[in-house]
């Protein structure tokens, strides 16, 4: 579902080049879950968008479910990413002038997928919010919202068009323990239930924990793709 070869990026501050990724490889079956570790700065949310189609790399290839991602504009990589991607941000990115139910039925239209199994789009969003526990805010504005909820209805929009792959910058970053155990109980049964595969940046080491597979990112080099944690401890 998801191949990374030789990823490089760099980028152009100041007259100096930054390369922030150095040749990173890995590469995803569809329903795997994987994390993404390692300390701050280190290159993980790059890693993520260009994984994405987000943003396009200096050098190597990305392949989603079969497409490279490389020389695609900009639009070609968006049709790809309302096709099979959801992706939850680190600050979550909702439309402020939109209501929460608004936001998660943006997918469903930008994608034109309609009715799905004969329920409308609103009935569709109402459900899944419902699902991430907010069936009785979906008339609020994220600035009414708390981060905790704005969070839940980021997850209830990357869930709205059904993503092959599910990419989720820090889920759990801004969450008490009681709403992070929810969402993340969440990205678990999407996986289970639907087979959606899930790529996680997490500081959290318990979660990746949970992810089958682990890679570390350190000063812009993946030093450790492994089926276990052993080496998160370096
Ligand atoms: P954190 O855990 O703090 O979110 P991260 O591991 O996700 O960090 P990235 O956000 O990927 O790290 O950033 C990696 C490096 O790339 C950082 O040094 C950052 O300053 C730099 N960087 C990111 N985006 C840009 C940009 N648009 N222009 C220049 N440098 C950038």
């Amino acid at each position: 579902i998801l191949r990374v070869d030789n990823l490089t990026k760099s980028y152009q501050s100041g007259g100096q080049t930054l390369t922030v990724l150095h040749s990173v490889s890995f590469a995803l079956e569809a329903g795997d879950t994987f994390s993404i570790v390692g300390p701050s700065g280190s290159g993980k949310t790059t890693l993520l968008g260009l994984c994405a189609g987000l943003d396009r790399a200096t050098s190597g290839s990305v392949y989603l479910n079969g497409v490279q991602l490389d020389n695609l504009s900009e639009d070609q990589r968006a049709a790809v990413r309302n096709q099979y991607v959801g992706f939850i941000f680190q600050n979550f990115q909702l439309l402020p002038t939109l209501t929460a139910l608004e936001n998660v039925m943006v997918p469903m239209e930008l994608s034109g997928l309609g009715r799905q199994n004969g329920r409308s789009i609103e009935q569709t969003a109402r459900e899944l919010l419902e699902r991430v526990g907010l069936g009785k805010r979906g008339h609020h504005y994220p600035t009414q919202l708390s981060g905790g909820e704005q969070q839940r209805v980021s997850l209830a929009r990357a869930f709205a068009n059904r993503p092959k792959i599910l990419f989720a910058d820090e889920p759990t970053g801004n969450l008490d323990t009681d709403t992070s155990a929810t969402v993340v109980d969440l990205l678990f049964e999407l996986n289970r239930e639907a087979g959606t595969t899930l790529v996680l940046v997490t500081h959290d080491l318990d979660l990746a924990a949970r992810t089958q597979r682990v890679i570390r990112i350190k000063g812009g080099h993946a030093t450790g793709d492994t089926n276990t944690i052993a080496r998160l401890s370096d």
